[in-house]
Parts: C-alpha cells; sequence; structure tokens
C-alpha cells in the first residue's frame, strides 16, 4: 500500500481520496480551511487531515489537487517537507506549462489528469467511483523518473480508469478540442439565447428547455474559475480550436442561407457518424 497525501479536498481531491482510502490506502488530505479537512474525515475521503503542509512528510505520493495556478507554489511548499524518494502529481487540466515547472521543482513528478468532472465544485460533491470507466491521462517527458511514473499508473488504474500516455503539449491540443472548446461554446450558446430580444419568448424558450438544451449547456452552466484558468493557461491551443470551430459554424451557416438542406443533411450526417469515435457505449 502507498501512503498517499492528498493536498487540495475539492471535488477531484475529495473523490480520489474517497475511492483510494477504501482500497486501503493510508489517505492523509491537507486543505486551507479546518472545516473542509474535517469534512473530509467524516466523509470518509482520507484516514488523517489537517491544514499543515508539514503532513505530506510521511507520504509515498502526493496528489497536488489544488486550482491550476496554485499547483506549482503548492509544490514548492510542500518540498521541504517530503522525503526525496516521494513522487509528486498533479490533476490540473492543463499540462503544457505546470510540466516542466513542476519537473524543474521536483525531480519525482509525473503529470496526470483524469478526466472526469461535475457542473459544481467543492468536496461536498466529491464522489466515489467518479474515475472509473473514464480517461486518466499521464504526460511523462524525457525528464520523468520511469519508477515514479509507473507508481502513479498503478495507482490510476486502480481507479479503474482507463489509462492513456502522451506527451503534455500534445495533451493540451487534443484536450482544447474535447474539453475547452466545449466550455466555450456552451456558456456562448447559453449567453447567445439570452440575447433573444423579446422578453416573452426568452420566458418560453427558458420554459420550454429540456433535455437537449440541458445536454448542451452543462459544462458551459458549470464553475466558471476552471473555465477561466482552462483558457488562460492553454490559450494558443484554445483560440486555435476556436478558430476552426467558429469557421465550421460560418459553413453551416452559408448552407442554411442557400437553402443546400443536401450538403446540410451531409453536414449532419457526418457528424452523426462520427459521434461515436468521441464518445464510447459505456
Ligand atoms: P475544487 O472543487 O474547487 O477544489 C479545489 C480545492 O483546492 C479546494 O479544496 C480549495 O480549497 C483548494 N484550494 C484552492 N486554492 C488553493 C490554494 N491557493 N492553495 C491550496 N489549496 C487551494 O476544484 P476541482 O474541480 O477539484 O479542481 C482541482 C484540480 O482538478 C484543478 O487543477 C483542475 O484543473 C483539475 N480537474 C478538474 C476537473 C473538473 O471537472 N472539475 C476535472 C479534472 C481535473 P478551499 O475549499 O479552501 O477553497
Amino acid at each position: 500500500m502507498e501512503r498517499i497525501a492528498i493536498v487540495g479536498l475539492g471535488l477531484i481531491g475529495g473523490s480520489l481520496g474517497l475511492d483510494l482510502s477504501r482500497y486501503g490506502h493510508p489517505v492523509v488530505g491537507i486543505a486551507r480551511r479546518a472545516k473542509t479537512a474535517e469534512q473530509a474525515l467524516t466523509m470518509g475521503a482520507v484516514t488523517a487531515a489537517g491544514t499543515d503542509l508539514a503532513l505530506v512528510a510521511e507520504a509515498d505520493v502526493v496528489f497536488i489537487c489544488t486550482p491550476i495556478d496554485a499547483v506549482a507554489a503548492t509544490a514548492k511548499a510542500i518540498a521541504p517537507h517530503l522525503s526525496p524518494e516521494a513522487v509528486i502529481t498533479d490533476v490540473a487540466s492543463v499540462k503544457g506549462d505546470i510540466v516542466p515547472a513542476m519537473e524543474a521543482l521536483w525531480p519525482n513528478f509525473v503529470g496526470g489528469h483524469p478526466m472526469a468532472g461535475k457542473a459544481e465544485a467543492g468536496l461536498a460533491v466529491a464522489e466515489a467511483g467518479l474515475f472509473a470507466g473514464r480517461p486518466y491521462v499521464l504526460t511523462p517527458t524525457e525528464a520523468t523518473n520511469p519508477a515514479a511514473l509507473e507508481r502513479v499508473r498503478a495507482i490510476a488504474a486502480s481507479l479503474q480508469a482507463n489509462l492513456c500516455q502522451c506527451h503534455p503539449d500534445q495533451h493540451d491540443r487534443a484536450v482544447a478540442w474535447i474539453s475547452h472548446l466545449p466550455v466555450m461554446v456552451s456558456s456562448s450558446l447559453i449567453l447567445a439565447c439570452q440575447g433573444e430580444a423579446d422578453p416573452a419568448i426568452l420566458a418560453l424558450a427558458q420554459t420550454l428547455a429540456s433535455s437537449g438544451f440541458q445536454d448542451t449547456s452543462r459544462v458551459g452552466g458549470g464553475v466558471p474559475e476552471l473555465g477561466m484558468l482552462m483558457a488562460r493557461h492553454n490559450r494558443v491551443a484554445l483560440l486555435e480550436s476556436l478558430t476552426q470551430y467558429q469557421q465550421q459554424l460560418e459553413q453551416i451557416k452559408i448552407l442554411i442561407t442557400a437553402e443546400d438542406w443536401d450538403a446540410l443533411h451531409n453536414a449532419l450526417t457526418q457528424a452523426q457518424t462520427t459521434r461515436p469515435a468521441y464518445i464510447k457505449p459505456a
């Protein structure tokens, strides 16, 4: 059993803790607020908890589960307390700028990103089994210690996640398409609806919104901080995908304007047949 420390007990840190303590690992949780540490203990997300970063001292593997912009500062703050053999991993949604910064701080670092989330944030919505059947990406580089990679890989596999491995830059370009672009598209959809000038039509649209709108607006209606940090840390790849998305939307607009229903049907058929390549049956 690995001795685990989790710094940042929110949705992802709490969900990891629920699974890892269930599987018998000793899990120490470190929160900013004593109340969060107590809550994590009460819900069984950790086996010990507190607010002192020195609590990482006994850990074999540390998961940094803070927001993206606090990951490197957190690593810097815990480094003096860790044994040199300890492995640090993170769960941040962007890897291109975090991985080199972390590698410079701690040689036994392995970048990671469990691809599972919710519209809400915080420990209260943490859930056991959140990562099962979902992709868990590890982003080793030439500098990654193979033994450290193997240890993080084994823990991620124990969550019944679907393991995947790629370079941090490839990760960022891929998640720009399937995670960061959808947040911007989905939030734009909600904001565009709000642009309806007739209050009666707007109210009616809100009344009629059902499962389709629920699906398409879910990621856009999520936590604003996460979307903002994705854009800030993955700006170039996100802008590239937004540009291509705009061109695609323009193409659809041209077909509708020209009443070219055959071409529109073809485009929608192509979308329908391609979707299963992204969304696999459970
Ligand atoms: P969250 O629910 O808001 O949890 C973040 C936790 O970090 C909170 O417990 C928070 O403590 C703590 N924290 C905030 N600022 C901190 C700081 N400066 N120093 C130390 N701790 C701090 O967020 P989350 O969704 O779990 O996201 C955490 C990480 O997972 C992010 O890096 C994100 O990119 C990644 N991720 C998120 C998702 C998703 O869909 N949500 C999916 C995969 C990966 P307080 O409660 O005291 O504020």
